[in-house]
């Protein structure tokens, strides 16, 4: 299905969950209290029916996020079940890898292609100074994907500035020991908190600048490692691939963009970065046919906008642990 822009959006994230089982300082810090009722979730068979709905209109990615989708219990069931359904090419799944360790095993039997690993700092506590949790079982959770034999595995960091920007470099060693690439990503007004400050952001030119200064940063432009926006480097001594994901200083970052995101409490939302949503939990509750959530799907085509409204004094509502990120 192609946009009003013409940008063809194939691909779906869905958040299964906003309960996360860290609390980073941009995304879910401690204390938040904005819970949605868990009968306000979307069960595993509204998710299924959902997907089924939208691989018939042509989505053919779908990443299962949150909050912290390990948390949810019927998470192996709905990878099982999506798998089953024509035209689902690909399940990824994003994850801070905390349950990782046990769960990597089954849910690559269970049809998961892709997981992405949020990797904010590699020291113990600049680690639990963002995540509020141990980094020991992350790094636990990276080994066990590599062995459980994912197609793709990727690392991503969301750049705060003094607050891991010393850790950028040891995680590119880390990225390089273990073969995997590394995304550097921009923070984004995504949740009320005071870490989402000028003083905070760091570029993403300026994570380029700190990296070239180590080694030489070979562009990569024809690299495209799976569905997303980042632009990719090779890091020329250390052999690592490094993509840098502006979502703010990038301004053609939503050129090409090609999702749309479900939240756990059934709204489509076009675009991460504009408060515009449409429900669909209400239509599945009331018995409607796949027609009427079809054509749900295809105002959310009509609504998608050119560009997120991040560069316009944006004001986060829902925050990024409801939304899925
Ligand atoms: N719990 C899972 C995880 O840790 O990856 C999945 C959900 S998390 C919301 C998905 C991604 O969103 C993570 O890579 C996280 O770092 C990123 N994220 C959350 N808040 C963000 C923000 N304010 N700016 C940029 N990225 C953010």
């Amino acid at each position: 299905m192609n946009d009003t822009f013409g940008r063809t959006v194939d691909y779906l994230r869905i958040s299964i969950t906003d309960r996360c089982n860290e609390r980073c300082l941009y995304c879910m810090p401690e204390g938040y209290k904005g819970w949605e009722a868990t009968r306000d979730h979307l069960s595993a068979d509204e998710i299924i029916r959902v997907v089924r709905v939208a691989a018939g209109l042509g989505f053919r990615k779908f990443r299962l996020t949150g909050g912290e989708p390990l948390v949810r219990n019927d998470l192996l069931q709905i990878v099982g079940e999506m798998k089953k359904i024509p035209g689902v090419e690909v399940i990824g799944l994003s994850t801070n890898a905390t349950r990782l360790a046990t769960l990597a095993r089954p849910l690559h039997e269970a049809g998961v292609r892709t997981v992405n690993i949020s990797l904010d700092a590699l020291d113990p506590k600049v680690y639990r100074q963002i995540t509020g949790g141990d980094v020991d079982a992350v790094i636990a959770g990276i080994r066990a994907a590599i062995v459980a034999g994912f197609e793709r595995v990727k690392l991503n960091c969301v750049l705060m500035r003094g607050v891991n920007e010393q850790e950028i470099w040891p995680l590119v060693l880390f990225a390089a020991e273990h073969g995997l690439p590394l995304r550097l990503i921009e923070l984004m007004p995504l949740t009320r908190t005071d870490v989402l400050t000028d003083k905070n952001f760091l570029p993403i030119g300026e994570a380029m600048q700190l990296l070239s200064q180590r080694d030489e940063l070979v562009p990569q432009p024809d690299r495209k490692l799976g569905h997303g926006p980042a632009k990719y480097y090779q890091l020329k001594q250390t052999g690592s691939l490094v993509g840098f994901i502006g979502a703010l200083t990038n301004l053609h970052f939503c050129e090409s963009c090609n999702k749309m995101r479900l939240t756990a409490d059934g709204k489509i939302r076009p675009c991460l970065g504009n408060h515009g949503e449409i429900d669909l939990r209400d239509a599945l509750r009331a018995g409607s046919d796949d027609e009427t959530l079809k054509n749900l799907f295809l105002e959310a085509f009509r609504q998608k906008p050119l560009e997120h409204q991040f560069r316009e004094n944006y004001q986060p509502v829902r925050p990024m642990t409801a939304i899925g990120g």
